[in-house]
């Protein structure tokens, strides 16, 4: 992993979806370098052309943001949106916890989505300000081989599991994103119902989506075999049968274009770009 540390001139930047007010990347590129990544395609130089191989790390984020959150009206940040906030180099830079901390301490709200443990390290700060901060687990199966294939550097899904139960059980809101699920790869019951019993267990909401065709992420997933195709009726018939046995568990679960849609319409929601690209 190379690891370039770089200077930035701003750290928020405005939000174009409907559920944040603003973004926040401390870390250009991700170790964790899943194959389905659509943050390839918007991330410019050599993290987004090496993906998952070189980060680079936004060393002067914290001051640049502590002089932002004077000016700025508080909102919600989403933290990250096409990162992972969570990726080992956290645990040398601590970044987003140096932001969470700002931007907590304003006023603003947080919006976390992560694979990682690693955010368990910060549970201190979150409990503390449980009532601003949401927290979203990516879980695409708990398959090892497939999750192994397609998120090569991210922690095992039973790991993020486990983390997902103990923050829901500090009382910090939870959710799970459920995707993207890849027709042929991580599409079986046996992907998707034990993610649904985990979030049944931990209270936690559900937004499923499917893979959305990307440039990068195309050529990623192609290098392990896996060529997806565009299909319409077999998302459709797939996501009413996830949302029935949702609605069986008695869990609470969108697709990505109905939250997009509701928060839309309300100006708010809670979850990450994932869904949406
Ligand atoms: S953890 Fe998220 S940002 Fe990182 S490679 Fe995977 S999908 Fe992309």
């Amino acid at each position: 992993m190379r690891v370039v540390e770089i200077r930035v001139k701003s750290a928020l930047s405005r939000s174009g979806l409907p559920e944040y007010d603003y973004a926040l990347n401390p870390y250009l590129g991700c170790s964790h370098g899943c194959r389905y990544c659509y943050a390839k395609d918007f991330t410019r130089g050599e993290p987004g052309e090496k993906w998952g191989e070189v980060v680079y790390v936004k060393v002067n984020l914290p001051e640049v943001l502590a002089r932002e959150v004077r000016s700025l009206e508080p909102g919600v940040v989403g933290v990250s949106t096409i990162t992972d906030p969570y990726q080992p180099i956290e645990a040398k830079y601590r970044l987003t916890r140096k932001s969470l901390e700002i931007l907590l301490g304003a006023g603003f709200r947080a919006s976390i989505q992560t694979k990682s443990t690693y955010v368990l390290k910060d549970m201190d700060l979150l409990f503390v300000h449980r009532r601003a901060v949401d927290v979203g687990l990516t879980i695409t199966t708990f398959r090892p081989e497939v999750a192994k294939a397609l998120e090569p550097g991210a922690p095992p899904p039973r790991a993020r599991a486990a983390a997902l139960s103990y923050i829901a059980e500090l009382g910090v809101r939870t959710w799970v994103f459920l995707g993207p699920i890849i027709k042929g790869v991580n599409d079986s019951e046996d992907d998707w119902r034990p993610v649904l019993e985990v979030a049944a267990r931990t209270h936690s909401e559900v937004t499923i989506d499917r893979y959305r065709p990307r440039p990068g992420a195309d050529l990623m997933l192609a290098s392990i075999g896996v060529r997806p195709a565009a299909d319409p009726a077999w998302w459709s018939a797939l996501a009413a049968k996830i949302k029935g046995e949702c609605a069986s568990l008695g869990l609470v679960c969108r697709t990505a274009e109905e939250e997009w849609r509701e928060a839309r319409s309300r100006g708010r929601g809670g979850v990450g770009l994932d869904k949406f690209l």
